[in-house]
């Protein structure tokens, strides 16, 4: 059985992730991607990028800044009302998030019940810190919203770190449907940083303060919303499920409780080691963030129809998701711990890992080996390497027996190992392995390219 610390302990040892400034002991709830963790992580976020823009005839691509107008945070409601219930511990002085705290106790709760109800359950149900169990202040609204100032002088140039990406999106609406002309119905996606004043971050990157969100947002004509959104449904979670997530561990969970200007929201979930948890929100945002805009800008975001001349505020299916997140969710999905099977004397009595992730999605897709380090075996691995590495991200490793570099490559999701032994000198012929059936089979040199073309056909 995995367990959350395994693929921690996994996922910092093999260069996945690190905590961020850890020689300083850390900086909480912030990581940095290591040399395999950025390969996954850019894999992940190119194919949303494929299945999104490329995919789709009507939907753009945007890279909208961090910093924005601070209107648009009052106009999204996000200065009002973007916060979580946080409770203070009277003694040891750490930081809780109420609903989470009452989850903890077996009461059901979310951060929308507001904050009397939520007091209430606290009292009623006797909630102690659960560090050291001393009492807790009450719970209050707590803005997660990071700021930053622009002038060291004037304090009103005081300016958000964005909280989501969607607002770039909103507020680019009219200059990506003039430049483009596109009708409606279209779509803007973006990947980018986010920030948020999390309180509760105790699940590794799965909830961190800065992250990468990949958001698509769909405009729409309002009658034609529900038919649209129950379209992306079916679609979104199918995609996670292609990227090879284990369907048993895939659902839609319906939000209990509807944000006031929601339409219909389900989020994709995921079966951690904890429970299930939100992959992917998708919302049906009704014409809410455009009137808003409209209001608090004074401008015109209507679309007009180029046939009818109508002209209306469109309606927005938002889907949004985390990159940082979904990398984690796709560690914990492909982690596996075999009993040896190298063959390796010395790991006869120890697991080993093998991370069983899509091709497509491997940060390293193919390993060369030769089995000397004896030079006419060198060349020949440099000259496969030179050829595979023009469009595979590849690997050359010398060191230690053949099964120790197998199971190296194993660990990391490596899916083909390439190895170059002394008859490749006579024959021109390589060893290519499979990382999951372990399948050997001998390929000509000449044809590891025409070769690793169909097996990577996504
Ligand atoms: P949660 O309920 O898990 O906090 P949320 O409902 O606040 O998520 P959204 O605002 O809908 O999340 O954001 C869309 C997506 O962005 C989420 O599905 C998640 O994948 C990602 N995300 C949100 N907050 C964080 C965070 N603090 N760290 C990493 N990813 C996040």
């Amino acid at each position: 059985m995995k367990s959350l610390e395994s693929v921690v302990n996994f996922a910092k040892q093999k260069g996945f992730i690190f905590q961020s400034s850890e020689v300083y002991d850390g900086l909480a709830a912030v990581y940095d991607f290591g040399p395999l963790g950025i390969l996954l992580k850019n894999n992940l976020q190119e194919l949303w990028w494929k299945e999104m823009v490329q995919r789709h005839n009507n939907i753009y691509g945007l890279d909208a800044a961090i910093l924005m107008h601070p209107r648009v945070w009052e106009a999204s409601g996000h200065v009002a009302s973007f916060s979580d219930p946080l409770v203070d511990c009277k003694e040891c002085k750490m930081r809780h998030r109420a609903d989470h705290l009452l989850e903890t106790v077996g009461v059901e709760a979310d951060d929308k019940m507001g904050i009397e109800v939520l007091n209430k359950l606290l009292q009623e149900n006797n909630v102690v810190c659960p560090n050291c169990k001393g009492e807790l202040t009450p719970a209050r609204d707590f803005n997660l919203m990071l700021e930053t100032q622009l002038s060291k002088t004037d304090d009103s140039s005081k300016v958000y770190l964005r909280p989501e990406t969607a607002q770039g999106i909103y507020v680019n609406f009219k200059n990506v449907q003039t430049a483009t002309r596109a009708k409606i119905p279209f779509g803007i996606a973006q990947v980018g940083k986010a920030f948020r004043n999390e309180i509760t971050t105790k699940q590794f990157i799965f909830r961190t303060k800065e992250f990468s969100q990949m958001e698509m947002q769909y405009f729409v004509k309002p009658e034609t919303a529900e038919k649209l959104y129950e379209d992306w449904k079916s679609s979104r979670l199918a995609w996670w499920e292609s990227l090879g997530l284990k369907a048993e561990n895939l659902r839609y969970h319906e939000h209990e409780k509807l944000a006031h200007y929601a339409k219909a929201a389900y989020d994709v979930e995921y079966n951690f080691p904890w429970g299930w948890k939100e992959i992917e929100g998708l919302h049906n945002r009704g014409d809410f963030d455009l009137t808003q805009h409209e209001k608090f800008s004074g401008k015109n975001l209507k679309y007009r129809d180029p046939e009818t001349n109508e002209e209306y505020v469109p309606y927005i299916i938002e889907a949004s998701s985390g990159l940082d997140r979904n990398v984690f969710t796709l560690l914990v999905d492909a982690y596996e711990e075999l009993d040896a099977r190298s063959g390796e004397e010395d790991a006869k009595h120890e697991k080993e890992v093998v991370l069983r992730i899509h091709k497509s999605l491997a940060p390293i897709k193919m390993a060369i080996l030769p089995l000397s380090k004896k030079e006419p075996l060198q060349n020949i691995c440099n000259e496969i390497q030179n050829t595979l590495s023009k469009t595979y991200m590849t690997q050359y490793d010398e060191t230690g027996s053949i099964g120790k570099r197998y199971r190296r490559q194993d660990e990391i999701g490596t899916p083909y190992c390439i190895t170059v032994d002394f008859d490749s000198l006579e024959d021109k012929k390589v060893t290519v392995r499979d990382r999951d059936t372990m399948e050997q089979e001998r390929i000509g040199i000449d044809d590891l390219e025409k070769y690793f073309v169909e097996k990577f056909v996504v």
